[in-house]
């Protein structure tokens, strides 16, 4: 059965799904794959359910657990190099924790992800133009954790002496949203833009005992701004472009969720449907979208919508032990196309 029939592009919202490989704990523990690529078109995948029954989903683009960072880059790059014709963009990593959300945007110094990738061909193609424009790019890192936001381009320097600047956000008297107090950092270097990346992912774990279990309930947004002047007619732009790790989507067993974790699974249930919302609501063309429902989505309100680009990764697992996530998160993407 054809669970999401829609491939035309349906105006300027993408989704693109990624496996990543089945891991050694996994293989050990006897786990196979459920996602069935072979029989599928290049844009389709089949999950076979525990009854056996097959689940077909269509996206925009599927990259198999062999498909590497560069490949994935590939796909992406027309659209983050519209920024510098102005327009917003908003790029999104969602899944369940563990399915390389943070592996596709951010990587690692041997795979390095769009995050990184998006910079370095900003600066490539503003070198190529130079003789009719002149860009600016600056970047800002935050961190959207219980509905506050937090600069982690600004290091907390003694929680117990200052408490940490509280952020807000605005609407300018252009009716953009901002948020003033934000740090925002000038970048002219692919050098420079690594450290700068790497030192913003260290401040966001400083205070969890556990790293990767903190970053699995926050979402993180890089901001890449372009400003853009056009040396011939002398026309100034200002965009933005959002590369966002969201927070884990997984729904967690109601006895173990108590307290804090009870607050903190609340806002994220809240937060990303709140995206699916907007998304779904963008996608049909409804006139009234919901932007106001949650931080994230507020914080992105002048970057989804309208002119605007949109691309979700909607990251998988290929393990037959995640089957019931893996269900969800395809079911959520389909929605949102
Ligand atoms: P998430 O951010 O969604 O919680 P991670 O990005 O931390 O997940 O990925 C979990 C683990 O799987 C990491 O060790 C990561 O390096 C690895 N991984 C994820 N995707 C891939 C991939 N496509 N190829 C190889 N390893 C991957
Ligand atoms: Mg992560």
């Amino acid at each position: 059965k054809l669970y999401n029939e829609v491939i035309e592009l349906k105006g300027n919202i993408r989704v693109f799904c990624r496996c990543r490989p089945l891991n050694q704990d996994e293989i050990t523990k006897g786990s196979t794959s459920v996602v069935d690529f072979e029989s599928s078109q290049e844009n389709e995948l089949k999950i076979t359910a525990s009854d056996s029954s097959k689940k077909q989903f269509k996206f925009d683009h599927i990259f198999r657990p062999e498909d590497n960072q560069e490949a994935v880059f590939s796909q992406t790059l027309p659209l983050v190099v519209s920024v510098l014709d102005g327009f917003n963009v908003c790029i999104f990593a969602y899944g369940q924790t563990g399915t390389g959300k943070t592996f596709t945007m951010e990587g690692n110094a041997e795979n390095r992800g769009v995050n990184y990738r998006t910079l370095e061909e900003l600066f490539k193609v503003s070198k190529e133009r130079s003789e009719i424009m002149r860009y600016e790019v600056s970047v800002s890192m935050l961190e959207v954790y219980n509905e506050k936001i937090r600069d982690l381009l600004v290091e907390d320097k003694d929680p117990e002496q200052q408490p940490p600047k509280k952020l807000e956000i605005k609407q300018s008297a252009e009716g953009t949203q901002e948020v003033p107090g934000l740090a925002e950092v000038a970048v002219s270097k692919t050098d420079e833009v690594w450290e700068l990346l790497k030192n913003g992912s260290r401040v966001r774990s400083v205070g969890s005992t556990n790293a990767n279990e903190l970053s699995s309930r926050s979402h993180c947004l890089l901001r890449v701004t372009v400003r853009g002047e056009n040396l011939v007619n002398g026309h100034k732009t200002r965009s933005h472009l959002w590369l966002v790790d969201l927070a884990g989507s997984e729904r967690v067993g109601k006895i173990e969720v108590e307290g804090e974790r009870l607050k903190e699974s609340q806002f994220i249930n809240k937060s990303l449907s709140a995206l699916g919302d907007v998304i779904s609501a963008l996608a049909s063309k409804t006139s009234h979208i919901p932007y106001r429902n949650s931080k994230l989505t507020h914080i992105l309100q002048s970057s989804l919508g309208g002119d605007c680009k949109t691309l979700m990764f909607v990251q998988i697992s290929p393990s037959s032990a995640d089957l019931g996530e893996t269900i969800c998160s395809l079911n959520f993407a389909s929605r949102v196309r």
